[in-house]
């Protein structure tokens, strides 16, 4: 407003002081913005007893850490080639690129793996020689390339890195298999031979396999259809009909403009947002990607803004019926107590919090299948998933107690991956146990990704939890973790799986039969859920 007003006004003497100010603050206001971009701020590292200081800023609500500073820090060896904005991290069994303003990365597996290219859900930051990741989507990649376990405490800004109990052996052919070879088509004379059409949790993706780079075409909405122009490009002439309309696509259609100018005509179902299109580095595959409207943000669409209210918790009472899950020292069933604190749960949020409705998987002593309960939750519309279990150690009567809360990622203790073993190891009192897939460091990544836009919502709520736990319950909490439990996979939502306690363990066990117990674990989940519910609405825009 100041410089237009001075632009337009009369230059006299007086005001040409006024010009002359302003425009040095001006220039000195340019110069502070080249020498500092961005504000930076320090999250602090713990690897074993060494503390250090990792540069991250934050945009779009997520922190993005340096990924030179913790590379370095994760014992890599850094390159940054400033010509292609790729930064370099070279571990003992890895070479990771991270590539500036982009959601790909690669990674190489030493000594002769072939480098393959993975998505993460946001593109990187190129912040003066440093490409910044978003931390919470590139935790995986790198317990994977450095052999090390970090867990980022969000709230606390603090990330802990340990050393993984596994490292080495199991992480082998993890790179694998996870982008899958273009198969040998007779048609590949055409630049675009072939389309593949895949429903994911948060989208649907649409693959047109290439011979060779291609421009990124053009595409547009309207009316339902999405339209992607290729031009310049030779196009097998059946290439619609070999589609298979899946998620969000109900029809695909070709148009011939002219030989070498193609429009693929995509039409859509309801509930899609965004859709991006993107070259995969590796295949040269165009990818177009379709989003669910989950999770954007209402003031990005003219979306229904109810459609965002915090207004479902679902709350899972593990086990049930002809599976008692876990005895306890005194013989306490497992199955009794997550339906008591569930239901007093459910009591709560219907009697205190306006507007939220709690849905069971269960209210009475049934047996309801691992899979369904993620249905369940899906088709209530559930805003949070929350699974509700007690633990035990192998052999009973010890002093080991305490509370878990855990989230939906790969284990990486013996103690987290042996529980998520027992707690999925109840599909076998189901008809179908095949439908699980199991949960492979391969499957993992596909997993971790379906889940990456709820981790964020999920990390925070079991932030709270911890906390209000903390001042609530006589069960000490033992702290936030991560193993991979069919039953939060099935959830397309944020999700945690809580522990109550050790039943193997008489005062967790005596505790958790009282009505005391009980309700002081219900009160606990339910104040987190107060305050997540402040949250998730601060971060939705409500
Ligand atoms: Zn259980």
């Amino acid at each position: 407003m100041n410089t237009l007003f001075i632009k337009n006004a009369p230059v006299s003497s007086s005001h040409f002081w006024v010009r002359m100010k302003s425009k040095i603050l001006i220039l000195l206001l340019l110069a502070l913005c080249a020498v500092y971009p961005q504000r930076l701020y320090k999250i602090s590292a713990q690897l074993g007893e060494k503390k250090s200081d990792i540069s991250y800023l934050v945009r779009n609500g997520l922190d993005y850490v340096s990924s030179k500073e913790l590379s370095a820090l994760l014992g890599g060896n850094i390159f940054f080639n400033s010509e292609t904005a790729k930064l370099e991290s070279n571990f003992d069994n890895y070479l990771l690129k991270v590539i500036a303003r982009s959601q790909f990365i690669v990674l190489t597996k030493k000594p002769d793996g072939a480098p393959k290219s993975f998505q993460i859900p946001l593109s990187t930051l190129l912040i003066k020689d440093d490409v910044f990741v978003p931390l919470i989507y590139m935790i995986e990649y790198y317990n994977l390339v450095s052999g090390f376990q970090l867990t980022y405490e969000s709230l606390a800004k603090n990330l802990v890195i340990e050393k993984a109990e596994d490292s080495g052996e199991q992480n082998t052919d993890t790179t694998e298999s996870v982008i899958k070879k273009s198969s040998a088509v007779s048609s590949k004379k055409y630049d675009v031979y072939d389309i593949v059409i895949d429903e994911k949790a948060n989208g649907t993706l649409i693959t047109l396999k290439t011979n060779k780079a291609l421009r990124i075409p053009k595409s547009s909405i309207n009316n339902n259809v999405l339209y992607v122009f290729l031009s310049n490009s030779s196009v097998l002439p059946k290439l619609a009909s070999r589609a298979k309309p899946t998620g969000l696509v109900s029809k695909v259609n070709q148009k011939f403009i002219s030989a070498k100018n193609v429009q693929l005509e995509f039409t859509l179902k309801e509930g899609y947002s965004k859709t991006e299109t993107f070259l995969d580095p590796e295949t040269n595959f165009l990818m177009i990607t379709i989003h669910n409207k989950m999770f954007v943000k209402p003031e990005e669409e003219n979306a229904d803004k109810s459609k965002w209210n915090f207004d479902c918790v679902v709350i899972d009472a593990g086990h049930g019926g002809k599976d008692p899950g876990t005895i306890g020292v005194t013989g306490v069933r497992e199955k009794d107590i997550n339906l008591a604190v569930a239901l007093k749960l459910g009591k709560l949020i219907e009697n205190n919090l306006d507007g939220v409705r709690a849905v069971y998987t269960r209210k009475t002593d049934e047996f309801v299948e691992l899979y369904k309960r993620g249905k369940i939750a899906n088709e209530a519309g559930g805003k949070l998933f929350i699974s509700i279990h007690c633990n035990s150690t192998e052999t009973k009567d010890n002093n080991h107690r305490g509370f878990e809360v855990y989230l939906l990622r790969p284990g990486r203790t013996k103690e987290a991956i042996r529980i998520a073993e027992v707690e999925n190891s109840v599909i076998k009192y189901e008809e179908n146990p095949d439908r699980y897939e199991k949960l492979t460091d391969e499957n993992f990544i596909l997993v971790s990704m379906a889940h990456s836009q709820f981790m964020r919502y999920s990390e925070s709520f079991s932030d709270f939890l911890n906390q209000s736990w903390k001042k609530r319950v006589a069960i000490p909490s033992l702290g936030i973790k991560q193993a991979g439990f069919y039953v939060l996979v099935g959830a397309s939502m944020p999700s945690v799986l809580i522990e109550n306690g050790f039943l193997s363990n008489r005062k967790d066990e005596a505790y958790l039969v009282s009505k005391e117990g009980q309700n002081a674990a219900a009160e606990a989940i339910f104040s987190s859920i107060k305050q997540y519910k402040e949250f998730y609405e601060r971060e939705i825009g409500n």
